[in-house]
């Protein structure tokens, strides 16, 4: 079996794979990360519903069709290389340490840690970006469709193609300079795509679920429903800390009346 070649093989075929271990990858990626998934909607069960998914009210929501379908089969693909080039790094990259004698607090948890900060350092002013109108109808606004997301990761993912790109590109500038700085166990950096995939899914599935550490707010669910309810605020994918330094940060809000000012009447 001949590898995919030419001048971007490199780019979107990085293990050199054969042909048919290349679409072998993007189903084992898909497999795994809906067993992952599997795995968000049972921890789930230990979790309560966020406050503004009770009671009564009917909560907007939209049906999936043709052009999510698209969009989700595309991103799958885009996450089936990224995941690649993750894995290479793990594996070759002589940025990355291997050997456990290597695994210190400064390459694991504290580079952990630097990755989650500047990853949301990057991607807090570029999704503001994206919402910005002259730009918003054309990329972003797919993202959302459903103002109160709860499918995990088919909502997360279910976003422009070229936002996934631009996320994906962000996250590897921010595994890079951790690596090229304070150093990178491949530990650490496996454990942040699992936070990745993890959290992304948590995020759009309607439970309550925060992770503060050393004082910092490093994950809450409610925040990016209130994104999802107030798209002026909150653009942090995990991290509110770079929404409190821009002034757009704003606190989860059990009522509906946050997310009429700016929604109207869609959101009830
Ligand atoms: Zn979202
Ligand atoms: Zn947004």
């Amino acid at each position: 079996m001949e590898s995919i070649t030419g001048p971007l093989a490199s780019l979107v075929n990085p293990l050199s794979f054969s042909f048919p271990m290349w679409l072998a990858s993007l189903v084992l990626k898909e497999l795994a990360l809906q067993a992952a998934d599997l795995g968000v909607t049972c921890a789930c069960r230990f979790l309560k519903e966020l406050p503004s998914r009770t009671g009564q009210r009917v909560l907007y929501k939209n049906q999936l069709d043709h052009k999510d379908m698209m969009f989700l089969s595309v991103n799958s693909v885009i996450e089936a290389v990224f995941t690649c080039h993750i894995f290479k790094m793990m594996w070759t990259s002589p940025l990355i340490f291997r050997s456990w004698s290597s695994f210190t607090i400064l390459t694991g948890p504290l580079a952990l840690l630097l990755i989650v900060l500047l990853n949301d350092m990057f991607y807090a002013p570029a999704h503001r970006l994206l919402h910005h109108p002259s730009i918003y109808p054309f990329i972003h606004k797919h993202h959302h469709r459903s103002v109160y997301p709860t499918r995990g990761n088919i909502d997360a993912r279910n976003e422009h193609p070229v936002e996934q790109l631009i996320a994906m590109t962000l996250w590897m500038t921010a595994v890079h300079i951790t690596a090229y700085t304070v150093g990178l166990h491949a530990a650490a950096l496996g454990t942040h795509l699992a936070f990745m995939t993890t959290g992304a899914s948590l995020n759009h599935a309607g439970y309550d679920f925060d992770i503060r550490f050393l004082g910092l707010d490093l994950y809450s669910t409610g925040a990016h429903e209130m994104h999802h309810r107030r798209p002026d605020k909150n653009f942090g994918q995990f991290t509110m800390l770079w929404d409190k330094m821009m002034g757009t940060y704003i606190p989860y809000e059990e009522g509906a009346e946050a997310t009429k000012q700016v929604l109207g009447e869609k959101a009830e």
